[in-house]
């Protein structure tokens, strides 16, 4: 039926919806990317409270959901009318300042909301007239969350990394990306790489070089593009994560401590791996059987 559906919908008409659809999902993104860290800290705190048998303190009141209370100035805290809401065009219109006291909107909705429809755009041209492209815009859009949070809070929360592991090994459970043995194996393969790098890293240095939200989200990507990708990931992701390490440190002055979240850089090397990692491994072996 879905595939019926997605085959009588030509190329370019495609494309343009996936782009849309990913403005407005982007827009929400933005939300997730907002408040579910924010979310998870009351969480926490409340449950330390609870544990230690610590009164709870007065600023545990009731917590924003995803969905609650609408989007609003933060500043002025009026309420965001729907017209002002539409991706990247609202932003354009009131020049990026609250319609009521001014103050400046943050440039990250627009970007999130366009890189959003750009990237599930790519996505669904890449599988345009498949049922896969429902699971591969799935693991774009979880991945541009996660990227979001983990640049902000420097956190890959379980809410996101587990259900994408999940669904990626479901996916494969049929075949969709990779045969079902090699997600498996991708998937504690990926967990067990970054986990030995962990462990091997803090007993020379005796500090923690990234956290165990990377180990689940290298499982998670080995689930949906089987273990044989991870070489791939691994080395994109270290290789951008490290380009841009050295510009960011460069820039900030000497501080040789500063860390830099590793979540965005396996995010990006993941969808570029699902996306184009056959064609790369492709080029790197033919290069080498010239060799
Ligand atoms: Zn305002």
């Amino acid at each position: 039926m879905i595939n019926v559906l997605l085959q009588s919908i030509t190329g370019e008409v495609f494309v343009s919806l996936a782009f849309c659809f990913g403005l407005v999902v982007g827009s929400f993104l933005n939300v997730v990317i907002l408040r579910l860290p924010k979310q998870l800290y009351a969480q926490w705190k409340q449950q330390s409270q609870e544990f230690l048998d610590i009164p709870h303190s007065a600023d545990n009141g009731p917590t924003e959901t995803l969905l609650w209370p609408p989007s609003r100035c933060p500043k002025c805290e009026i309420a965001i009318k729907p017209w002002h809401n539409i991706p990247v065009l609202s932003y354009l219109l009131l020049k990026g300042r609250c319609p009521n006291c001014s103050t400046s909107i943050s440039i990250q909705y627009p970007l999130v909301e366009l890189f959003t429809g750009i990237v599930v755009a790519v996505t669904a041209h890449h599988y345009s007239g498949q049922v896969d492209v429902v699971y591969a815009v799935f693991f774009t859009l979880l991945l541009i969350a996660l990227a979001g949070i983990d640049a902000k809070e420097k956190l890959l929360p379980d809410q996101i990394t587990l259900p994408l592991l999940w669904v990626g090994l479901i996916a494969n459970l049929n075949g969709f990306f990779v045969p079902a043995s090699e997600a498996i194996i991708g998937a504690v393969a990926g967990y067990l790489a970054l986990w030995s790098v962990y462990w091997v890293f803090k007993l020379i240095t005796g500090k923690e070089g990234m956290g165990y939200g990377d180990f689940k989200l290298l499982a998670a990507l080995g689930a949906w593009l089987g273990w044989q990708m991870l070489p791939l990931v691994i080395l994109l992701s270290s290789a951008v994560g490290a380009v841009v390490g050295i510009i960011i440190i460069m820039m900030s002055g000497k501080d040789r401590n500063l860390q830099i979240p590793f979540g965005p850089f396996l995010a990006a090397a993941g969808w570029i791996a699902l996306i184009w990692g056959d064609k790369i491994m492709s080029n790197y072996s033919s290069a080498f059987s010239v060799l």
